[in-house]
């Protein structure tokens, strides 16, 4: 059977609403919501995940694959070094 891309589309928003960590800050949201995509994309045929994981992606799912020059130094909001960066995470 072959799933369309907009099922996924349909079940990645479901996902998304699903996550509700409250006021909880939208990184904390992300990582629960990126867990969960990748349990959902087990869950599917391997020649469609890629297509679901686009629209993951456009949700606000982060590949892990994405973070292969991830520095802990450098800010994942900005990309500036810790040091330097006022986006107000760093106190
Ligand atoms: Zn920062």
């Amino acid at each position: 059977m072959t799933i369309s891309t907009a099922s996924h589309e349909i079940a990645l928003n479901a996902i998304a609403d699903s996550i509700n960590v409250g006021g909880a800050a939208y990184e904390i949201w992300a990582q629960r919501f990126s867990e969960a995509c990748d349990g959902y994309f087990d869950s599917i045929d391997s020649g469609q995940r890629s297509a679901a994981v686009e629209i993951a992606k456009k949700l606000g799912y982060s590949d892990p694959s994405d973070d292969v020059e991830y520095d802990p130094n450098v800010c994942s909001r900005s990309g500036i070094d810790n040091a330097y960066c006022h986006c107000g995470y760093h106190e």
